[in-house]
């Protein structure tokens, strides 16, 4: 089996089969792991499913997160999040992962780029770059946030933009932010920051393509408009040090994208590809693992893609619709500032909404 993508997804797949007892091929267009457009938080049920495949955030010098704030203007809401979360880089995360994918046996090919992907009888010929075709009878696509050319997501909403940034507070700032994680809305968008492994801050912000244009068009124009409308935004960027040469940036995300069921024969559709949950609930990457270990489980017992692609479904129907609500919410200018006004009067129904916005606990696709 070929799986494309070593991100979450892909390396929890390739670690499932390897494993099992298979020497999966696990193609990455990436010479090595690399920062990502991602928030960096990890839920607890991140958290235990990387532990489950031999990764664990603490040991790597995550950063715990128990709070929560959701600021818009000068109101704030916060309060303790009903699990321990942690903040982790994707590079550390996903190198972690795609170790654990070699040691277990998976044959990794780096620096390889998948450009077609056709099917042909009953096999599928992969060809990327200059290499070889390879062929093979089933193929699990864990491209993430890009498509295929041969095999595009069809959505209609693909408004948004995806942008991101390390920083080095100083101390203050940083103390400020210490244990939490803290989202600030803004009229088109919401602003993540929160800190990760060796005291670096993680600001990470999605926002409408029309906002993003509306303020500017360009990162430092929208720090100025999102410090604009928060003095508490404002107050903690002052003396901080960017560590990356610039903003990472994604565009064309589509928030609230499913799969459907009908997929082609033998075609695994993990993470991203399946499912794309608004960032908000920072649950992506719990899914991307889950998909991924749900996929290789599902093969292994013999049942075909189209029942993993209807069970993971039916897993994720709940929290997709919750998160798509709070999604239209938290980005709309009008709503926002009831929503944090509501949040900070009743702190409970954020905890909620942390919890509800997961993964069904113990969702298991090995029975379907
Ligand atoms: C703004 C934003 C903030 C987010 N914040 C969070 C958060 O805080 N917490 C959270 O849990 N989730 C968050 N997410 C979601 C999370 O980033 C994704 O759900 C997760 O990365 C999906 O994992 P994946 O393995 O499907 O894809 P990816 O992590 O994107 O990995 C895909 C891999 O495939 C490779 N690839 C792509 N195309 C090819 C090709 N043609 N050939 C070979 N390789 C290829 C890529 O290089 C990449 O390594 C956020 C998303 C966004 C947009």
């Amino acid at each position: 089996m070929i799986i494309i993508g070593a991100g979450p997804a892909g390396t929890a797949a390739a670690i499932t089969f390897a494993r099992a007892g298979h020497r999966p091929i696990l193609i990455e267009r990436t010479s090595r792991p690399t920062d990502k457009v991602c928030g960096d938080f990890l839920s607890a049920d991140t958290i235990q499913r990387a532990q489950a495949l031999g990764v664990d955030p603490a040991a790597l010098g995550a950063a715990p997160i128990r709070q929560v704030r959701l600021i818009h203007g000068d109101r704030m809401a916060e309060t303790t999040l009903p699990f321990l979360a942690m903040g982790l880089s994707r590079r550390v995360l996903d190198a972690a992962l795609l170790h654990q994918a070699e040691r277990a046996g998976a044959d990794i090919r780096l620096g390889q780029t998948v450009r077609h992907l056709t099917r042909n009888g009953d096999r599928w010929t992969i060809k990327a770059g200059e290499h070889a075709e390879i062929t093979a009878r089933s193929v699990f696509q864990a491209t993430g946030k890009h498509d295929l050319r041969d095999l595009p997501r069809r959505h209609t909403g693909r408004d948004a933009i995806g942008m991101k940034m390390y920083f080095a507070l100083p101390p203050e700032s940083a103390k400020r932010l210490d244990g939490a994680v803290e989202l600030t809305l803004f009229p088109g968008g919401y602003a993540g920051m929160q800190q990760v492994e060796e005291g670096r801050t993680v600001l990470c912000i999605a926002v409408q393509r029309a906002a993003f244009q509306l303020f500017g068009g360009s990162w430092a124009s929208l720090i100025a408009a999102i410090a604009h409308r928060s003095r508490r935004f404002a107050a903690i960027l002052p003396g901080a040090r960017a560590l990356l040469p610039r903003p990472l940036a994604v565009a064309g995300i589509p928030y609230g994208y499913r799969a459907g069921s009908s997929c082609p024969d033998e075609l695994y559709r993990l993470g991203d590809q399946a499912a794309v949950i608004p960032s908000l609930t920072g649950d992506g990457i719990a899914i991307a693992l889950h998909s991924g270990t749900a996929a290789a489980e599902t093969w292994l017992s013999g049942a075909t893609a189209p029942t993993y692609q209807q069970t993971l479904g039916r897993t994720l129907a709940g929290q997709m619709r919750l998160a798509g609500i709070l999604h239209r919410a938290c980005l709309s200018g009008p709503i926002q500032s009831a929503v944090v006004r509501a949040a900070a009067v009743f702190p409970g129904a954020l905890r909620r909404a942390a919890t509800h916005t997961r993964l069904p606990s113990r969702a298991s696709l090995a029975q379907p």
